[in-house]
């Protein structure tokens, strides 16, 4: 990771460095243009989408926008409260007309999201569509994995992993909206579970201590 990266302890810190590289990142012609993630730093979700569009650049808030309204609609139906989530995007600037974010513009974006992940220590991360899944799960179809919970090492490691499709593609086809909604009523219970996990390794440390 860049040297400056590493210093970087609060998400403030890590704005304030996107802010000051934005004339070496691609698509970016001003601060202006780039889309922070947004949400608090104890969310146990993050959201991972794709990358700004029209409605995100103009209020400079993710996921504002036909998508967003949709993600936030399902998001109040599932009781999910906001400051449980955080959401974000794998490139933080809007392509041209909304295309595909490339490559190159992608792995600009990545030493930035990286530190955001491993800031935020989310308890799951939701992919939203299939630019965020390849970031964890290379090689799989979306119609395949969407609500599937995986666990996934990274940086050495463990995360879950839910990837939904993206509320873009709910917007499209009502069969893929109904998996969406069905896919984002897991999130709750997918939490609780991993809170269960967490406190039955932590009372096996424990006992790992008292044990003879
Ligand atoms: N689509 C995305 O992937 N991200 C946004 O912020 C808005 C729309």
């Amino acid at each position: 990771m860049d040297v400056s990266l590493a210093q970087i302890k609060t998400l403030q810190e890590l704005n304030n460095l996107l802010e000051e590289k934005v004339k070496d990142l691609p698509l970016a012609k001003t601060v202006k243009d780039l889309i922070h993630g947004e949400g608090d730093l104890g969310a146990s979700v993050m959201m991972i989408g794709e990358a700004p569009g029209y409605h995100e650049t103009l209020q400079r808030r993710p996921f504002v926008g036909r998508s967003g309204q949709l993600l936030r609609q399902v998001m109040s139906q599932v009781k999910l409260p906001v400051k449980d989530v955080f959401i974000s995007n794998i490139v933080k600037v809007r392509p041209p007309d909304n295309r595909d974010p490339k490559p190159a513009e992608i792995l600009a974006f990545k030493a930035f999201l990286d530190r955001e992940i491993e800031l935020l220590e989310p308890k799951l991360i939701v992919t939203l569509g299939r630019f965020s899944m390849a970031k964890f799960l290379p090689d799989v179809k979306i119609s395949q994995v969407h609500g599937r919970l995986h666990k996934v090492n990274w940086h050495n490691k463990n995360l879950f992993i839910l990837p939904m499709y993206h509320p873009a593609a709910a917007l499209r086809a009502t069969r893929v909206k109904e998996s969406f909604i069905r896919d984002f009523k897991k999130i709750k219970k997918i939490i609780a579970w991993i809170e269960e996990q967490e406190e039955t390794e932590a009372i096996k440390a424990e006992m790992k201590e008292v044990l003879f």
